[in-house]
């Protein structure tokens, strides 16, 4: 059935008010009240206190087309882009979500009906997996569903001592509400590289995962301790750019209408021929992420959540110039998005003003070291002699070029090179006792200079700072 990714988005929730869901609007990618979150990564976090027991709503069914950033913290898939046909750093998620209301039966006789009767997916070509010990779930897709016994694959822990470490043990993050889950597959084909889930070859791209449905059972403590949840509830999430591959008949998320139509505008404004450049697809990607990241109130920052921003955008702008973008290009993206989604997202056309200018800006500025930066890492990479990259040059790219740690393994990974990520923190490590040194004498110029680990969010201390950033970029 050939759908476009805004007719996908509107039959999922149709279908579930029919099932008399409340459509729910997308909560902000910033989870202002949740700190033990970076950015929003799931449609359930905005219902995280309605499953805890602690927040109450008049209903006790809901639907959602969840917007959803994964570039740091627990799930983390800025590395995958560019790499998979299923990753991006923004996506939609769509979910229906039960708070006490009914339970795996109909949660999975739900999501069997939405995709083989309304959007018709070839029943052979889907393949489910179940948590180990779940033989409620797998009894209900054998015998209530009828699906093959063979297709539905029981998936345990990584490791005895890993408990509750599995794909189909689904945790928000460390801490808060968790329980077992089934997963739906579909297969793309035996001409695409990749194995069921479960087996050696699982990460490959030929069965993709669509549908993760969770029962939501238990709430973690930080200690690991898992206490039962007041009422057993359903949480589901759905990939639309996944399930849009699909009925759209394209084997990659980036060959769906949203991203065919971003990388074509990027095309245009970079002025290139290599149209089957992956660095288009990160770049058509990225442009995702940062516009609704900033639509959000996220600024470029040296920390935090601001600081991952910064560097999506400095990813992005590398991208560009690879492709030989010359000028500041990727603000000019903006139009070709707002064409895609800002008629579901209209936050995108009344904050396309200040977006604008935090792109460009952000790009102007880094563009100034880029060049430099990079022919610092060619000379060096010329006369290097293994495949790892020394974390003091890491550094030191980081330090006087602007260049984040993890841009500078983007491109080691791109000559197959890695980077001594040891060293690098060392070096780090290094600087912040020199900033801590210097601030024992009085002003602490080093202060905003701090910047923590460029893989790991570790807190919001600096939110004020960002809030002070936005005033900066207004007039
Ligand atoms: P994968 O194993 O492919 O990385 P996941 O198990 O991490 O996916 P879930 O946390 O179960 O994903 O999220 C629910 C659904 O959201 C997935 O089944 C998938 O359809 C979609 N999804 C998850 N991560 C991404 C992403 N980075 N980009 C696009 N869609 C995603
Ligand atoms: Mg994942
Ligand atoms: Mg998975
Ligand atoms: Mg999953």
């Amino acid at each position: 059935m050939k759908m476009t990714s805004a007719e996908v988005r509107n039959a999922f929730l149709s279908f579930f008010n029919s099932k008399n869901h409340q459509v729910v609007a997308s909560s902000s990618l910033v989870p202002h009240d949740d700190p033990t979150l970076l950015f929003t990564n799931a449609g359930m976090n905005q219902f995280k206190d309605v499953f805890l027991g602690i927040d109450k709503r008049n209903y006790s069914r809901a639907t959602t087309s969840q917007r959803c950033v994964r570039a740091g913290g627990k799930h983390n898939d800025l590395e995958n882009v560019g790499y998979t046909a299923r990753h991006h750093t923004f996506f939609e998620m769509l979910g229906n979500f039960s708070f006490g209301d009914y339970f795996k039966e109909e949660a999975i006789g739900y999501a069997w009906e939405f995709l083989t009767e309304v959007v018709k997916l070839p029943k052979e070509k889907l393949l489910v997996t179940v948590y180990q010990t779940d033989d409620e779930a797998f009894d209900l897709w054998a015998n209530k569903i009828g699906v093959p016994k063979e297709r539905i694959i029981r998936i345990g822990d990584k490791s005895p001592e890993k408990k509750f470490e599995s794909d189909n043990f689904w945790q928000m993050g460390d801490t808060g509400p968790c329980g077992p889950c089934t997963e739906i597959f579909y297969d793309h084909g035996e001409h695409i590289w990749g194995g069921p889930p479960g087996s050696p070859e699982e990460d490959g791209d030929r069965f993709i995962e669509i549908w993760n449905v969770v029962f939501m059972q238990f709430n973690r403590q930080a200690d690991g301790t898992m206490d039962p949840l007041p009422n057993p509830s359903v949480d589901t999430g759905m990939g639309l750019e996944r399930i849009a591959a699909i009925l759209q008949g394209v084997h990659s998320n980036y060959e769906i209408d949203i991203f065919q139509n971003l990388i074509a505008a990027a095309v245009k404004i970079i002025g290139t021929n290599d149209l089957e450049n992956k660095s288009l697809r990160v770049i058509a990607d990225h442009i995702r992420s940062c516009g609704f990241l900033i639509a959000d109130g996220v600024m470029p920052a040296n920390e935090g959540r601001g600081y991952v921003l910064r560097r999506i955008i400095r990813r992005a702008v590398r991208h560009g110039n690879k492709l030989g973008a010359t000028d500041a290009f990727f603000y000019k993206l903006l139009p070709a998005l707002i064409a895609e989604m800002g008629e579901a997202y209209p936050e995108l056309q009344t904050q396309l003003p200040v977006i604008e200018r935090v792109l460009k800006l952000e790009e102007e500025q880094f563009a100034k070291t880029l060049d430099r930066g990079l022919l610092i890492l060619d000379e060096a990479l010329s006369e290097l002699s293994c495949s790892v990259i020394p974390g003091d040059l890491v550094f030191k790219l980081y330090d006087t070029y602007g260049f984040p740690a993890d841009l500078t393994a983007d491109i080691a990974r791109e000559r197959e090179l890695s980077v001594d990520e040891a060293e690098f923190e060392a070096a780090m490590q290094a600087q912040r006792e020199r900033a801590k040194q210097a601030s024992n004498f009085g002003t602490d110029y080093n202060d905003n200079l701090i910047i923590d680990s460029a893989t790991e969010f570790l807190g919001y201390q600096h939110l004020e700072a960002d809030v002070k950033i936005v005033e900066m970029y207004k007039d």
